[in-house]
């Protein structure tokens, strides 16, 4: 890590700094700066394969970065030292599909990591997650399995668990992609319910009116390299680079 680990002076959560990535010779994360601030919403925006997930991904250390350096509440996370499963524990995440075990019902999956990873008692454990599933409108589904599931409750499932750990911060990759579209609309009113109780979230989607709604910050990644970053007014409303232009223009 070329980066000298300064003490960290700043109040974000999440901190990326010139951050690259390649995957053999392909650069994927060219020199990437990123600032979330807490409670706050950031939007991914970019054509598939300019670097969203990997973003994500170094985020949580399911990758690897080559250079630069990542800070999760002033903490370096990118140095060796760093312990990853005890970052890991402070992100929350959802992806695409496939959040959840099969094999267990709902309300196990979302006990799951409370219970092994931060030694919760079964019963405290469990009153927590039925009441969060309760809160956030799927009480009555805690004992199904998730095949007993639609698309959009299995992801509001998949959020829940997520919180059940009480993440400083949350990933969502595209968790709308795999869905019908009648779907998408339950699953995004959680992220909207899951915004207003204040947590910080980096969010990649394709949904750019929900994005236009929903985010602090929107930053449009092109080929690696964060293009374009603002609020959505300005990124939306008033496109700076030509390249931005014609992505939305595509895809709105
Ligand atoms: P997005 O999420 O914006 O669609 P990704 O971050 O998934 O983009 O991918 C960016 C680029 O990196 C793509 O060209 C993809 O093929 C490549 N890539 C992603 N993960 C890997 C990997 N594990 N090995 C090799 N190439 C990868
Ligand atoms: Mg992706």
């Amino acid at each position: 890590m070329s980066v000298t680990p300064a003490p960290e002076p700043t109040a974000a959560v999440l901190r990326m700094e010139a951050v690259r990535k390649s995957f053999g010779a392909s650069p994927v994360l060219r020199d990437v700066d990123l600032e979330v601030a807490p409670h706050t919403v950031t939007v991914l925006i970019g054509a598939s394969g300019s670097g969203k997930s990997t973003l994500l991904r170094c985020a949580n250390l399911l990758e690897e970065v080559d250079d630069g350096a990542i800070w999760l509440e002033g903490e370096e996370i990118t140095d060796p030292r760093a312990d990853a499963d005890a970052v890991r524990r402070r992100i929350g995440v959802v992806f695409q599909a496939y959040n959840l075990f099969p094999h267990l019902t709902v309300l196990q999956n979302i006990t799951l990591a409370p219970r092994r990873v931060h030694g919760l008692s079964r019963p405290r454990a469990e009153a927590e997650a039925r009441e969060l599933l309760e809160r956030l409108g799927l009480g009555e589904k805690a004992d199904e399995y998730p095949d007993r599931l639609s698309g959009g409750q299995q992801q509001r499932a998949a959020i829940v668990r997520a919180l059940a750990v009480r993440p400083r911060l949350l990933l969502l990759d595209e968790i709308t992609a795999a869905l019908d579209p009648e779907l998408v609309g339950e699953v995004l009113g959680l992220v909207r319910e899951v915004k207003e109780g204040g947590m910080t979230m980096v969010i990649a989607t394709h949904e750019m009116a929900f994005a236009r709604e929903v985010a602090d910050q929107v930053c449009f990644l092109d080929a690696g390299v964060v293009l374009e970053r603002g609020t959505p007014e300005e990124v939306f409303g008033a496109p700076r680079q030509e390249r931005t232009r014609r992505f939305l223009r595509r895809i709105v």
